[in-house]
């Protein structure tokens, strides 16, 4: 039902609701209120500004009076009830108030409480109604909306109030069966709408959020395991046997040991190429964590059952370098490198392509331009993806159509919290590799206040003086006009005063891929020795010779990224520093978990638990999934009850044939975000 048939929407509320995303009936029924105010009860004034938070309270106004403190309009009266007395105070909102207000009025009132020094109770009064003077308080649960400038909270809860029963008449399709349903206790799906836009109670209100939130999980989790189920049912993966003392032959041509870590993830992805289920495993490891060397482990046993590799990377120097340091490791075992990028010329791609599609390669490493459609390998057995959060679902699969069910490993140097993890990949096996090669040294950390700022240019000075480069991070540049300025005045500040004599060069993203490519490439080459860049430079580079990490208004990232960003130097054999800049102020605690710790998913977590899941949402999720009622670390225990759930309905009906899966399974072919969710789909 389009949004314009219900009352009180004429055209223009109907564009107002159309700008907020909301075109239909059905996603106002959607739009739940994110929170409630509760007018239920007025607080006696003797208990104001005991609770916290906002307040309501209703008396008989005593006095008004104006004031004026600086350019701040202040109307204040004093109320009172059968308690005592408070004072009730508006700011800048004179013209609403004079004239409308007398003493002698009662009042219903809403905001925080402060209390003065000698413990008078003051409210900054947020809401306020006139009650005539026999009106007895009835205060309500008052749902309070997401709205626009134009479309308030106030006008959507009318709205949504006024056609309660047509949308409610519009609830369709329980995803949550009716067993499951009465095993948690859940109400009606009408009765747990109703609930959300009209609740009695903020427990009423709760527990039908839940509900939805159920629905929303059980759906994502039925189709990671109908994903991970089919996987498994329809197998056909080439089987790639083990060689006994393969493990030994790889480590005896390395310089060094494998570590613990590398060891077991080796195993893990082994015994899944072994199997003719095909493999979806994630290996995630801190950058340094010898990620690269598991995937020429993984790389040499396809190559020894004859089998093709192909590793994908996010951007042509990725691509490079990982080619240049899978060679060494392969080369002792006679498997060459073919590499395909956008920039090499038509002969040298033509070549590889041929030594690829005859079987004579077995390995191909690339950018995108491995799944263009000339691409073609023989025999292709295994698919790695690095940064797999770069690519979108679609470009992931049309690598592995190269093959038949290859088997699939993915890589990430974002360490994504367990919670998350087992959410969103739920139909992936997770390998850790949690233990940096020894011999390294640690980089070392410092968070500083911007007033440092010149000793930390000068402390950059002197590693370049030593033969270092520099890494300057400033805010991105996408966020609005103004912070253009910041990257690229930070650059000419530092080219012009702080550096004159060293060569500074400029990365940001409203380069276009060449520029960028082109100016990251003299950096690794040394020609630069301080690049200013925003967060584009997150991912995968390697420049051992980079020895400091500055990252200006380090305030503005979350701490995980910050993590990557320091991820950045500590590759080679010198001593490494990252330098977290910012202002002075709360900020400079929460950086003082990275001076403290190197471990990512320390960090991680501690992240998730400041700032929440949208951050790693995004790295998690690609093509734009979104949840809608659900918070995957807040709602983790409801994403465990309905997984449980999920489980035993694919158990008994995996084709979802029974009536009572009927909306679930129309839910699944209908939600594109659902399927997004699903890592490998
Ligand atoms: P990642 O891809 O996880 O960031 P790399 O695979 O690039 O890490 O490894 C980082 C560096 O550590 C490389 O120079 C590599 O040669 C080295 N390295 C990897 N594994 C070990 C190990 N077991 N012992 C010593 N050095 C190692
Ligand atoms: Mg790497």
């Amino acid at each position: 039902m389009q949004i314009e048939q219900l009352n009180d929407v004429g055209p223009k509320t109907a564009k107002l609701f159309h700008d907020l995303g909301i075109d239909t009936a059905e996603a106002l029924l959607d739009y739940v209120p994110f929170r409630f105010d509760d007018l239920r009860s007025p607080t006696p004034s003797v208990q104001l500004g005991a609770a916290g938070g906002e307040e309501n309270a209703v008396g008989r106004v005593v006095w008004l009076r104006e004031r004026r403190v600086r350019d701040l309009e202040i109307v204040e009266a004093r109320v009172r009830d059968d308690a005592g007395e408070f004072i009730a105070k508006w700011i800048g909102r004179r013209r609403y108030i004079v004239g409308r207000l007398h003493e002698g009025m009662r009042l219903f009132v809403r905001g925080r409480v402060e209390r003065t020094p000698l413990g008078d109770p003051v409210m900054n009064v947020a809401q306020h109604a006139v009650l005539a003077q026999d009106e007895a308080y009835r205060g309500e649960l008052v749902p309070v909306y997401r709205g626009s400038k134009e479309l308030t909270t106030r006008k959507i809860a009318q709205v949504v109030k006024k056609n309660l029963t047509r949308l409610l008449a519009l609830v369709n399709g329980d995803p949550v069966p009716p067993a499951v349903a009465q095993a948690e206790h859940f109400a009606s799906l009408v009765d747990a709408y109703r609930s959300l836009h009209a609740p009695r109670t903020p427990e009423e209100a709760q527990h039908a959020r839940e509900r939805l939130i159920f629905g929303e999980f059980l759906t994502i989790a039925i189709a990671a395991q109908l994903r991970r189920r089919s996987r498994e049912t329809e197998r056909g993966a080439q089987v790639l046997a083990i060689p006994p003392a393969l493990l030994d032959d790889f480590e005896t041509a390395l310089p060094f040991a494998l570590t613990g870590a590398q060891r077991r993830a080796i195993g893990e992805i082994w015994r899944d190429m072994a199997s003719d289920i095909p493999m979806n495993r994630l290996l995630q490891g801190d950058v340094g964590s010898g990620k690269t060397l598991v995937a020429a482990a993984s790389v040499l046993l396809a190559a020894r059952n004859g089998a093709q590799s192909a590793l994908m990377a996010p951007t042509e120097i990725l691509a490079t370098q990982h080619a240049g340091k899978l060679a060494p490791l392969l080369l002792p075992f006679g498997i060459g490198v073919e590499v395909l990028v956008g920039s090499q010329s038509e002969r040298a791609r033509n070549a590889a392509l041929d030594r690829l599609a005859n079987g004579q390669a077995l390995l191909a490493v690339g950018t995108h331009a491995l799944i263009t459609e000339n691409v073609e390998f023989a025999r292709l057995g295994l698919v790695v993806i690095d940064e797999q959060h770069r690519f979108g679902v679609e470009q992931r699969a049309r690598l592995r159509a190269k093959g038949i069910a290859p088997h699939t490993l993915h890589m990430t140097a974002t360490p994504i919290p367990r919670t998350l993890a087992q959410s969103l990949y739920a139909d992936l096996d997770v390998s850790v590799i949690d233990e940096l090669p020894p011999g390294r040294t640690p980089i070392v950390t410092f968070a500083l206040r911007e007033g440092a700022i010149d000793d930390v240019y000068e402390f950059a000075r002197l590693n370049i003086r030593l033969g270092h480069q520099v890494y300057v991070v400033a805010p991105a540049i996408e966020e609005s006009e103004s912070e253009i300025t910041s990257v690229v005045r930070v650059a000419e500040t530092l080219k012009n005063e702080v550096f004159p004599d060293v060569r500074v060069g400029l990365l940001h993203g409203r380069l276009n891929a060449r520029e960028k490519e082109a100016v990251m490439q003299k950096f690794v080459r040394g020609e630069l020795d301080v690049l200013v860049a925003t967060t584009v430079i997150e991912v995968g580079v390697d420049v051992p010779n980079a020895s400091v990490m500055i990252v200006l208004d380090a305030h503005r990232y979350g701490l995980a990224q910050l993590h990557q960003l320091r991820g950045r130097v500590g590759r080679g054999a010198a001593q490494s520093y990252c330098i977290l800049v910012a202002p002075a102020g709360d900020e400079a605690e929460r950086l003082r978990i990275l001076t403290e710790s190197t471990d990512g998913f320390r960090i991680a977590d501690e992240d998730l638990r400041l700032r929440g899941p949208g951050e790693f949402a995004g790295t998690a999720q690609s093509g734009g999934a979104e949840l809608r009622f659900a918070d995957l670390v807040r709602d983790f225990d409801i994403y465990r009850r309905a997984a449980q759930a999920a489980s035993a309905i694919v158990a008994t009906d995996p084709e979802l044939t029974r009536a009572e899966h009927a909306a679930l399974r129309e839910q699944l072919a209908s939600r594109p975000s659902t399927r997004a969710l699903v890592l490998s789909s």
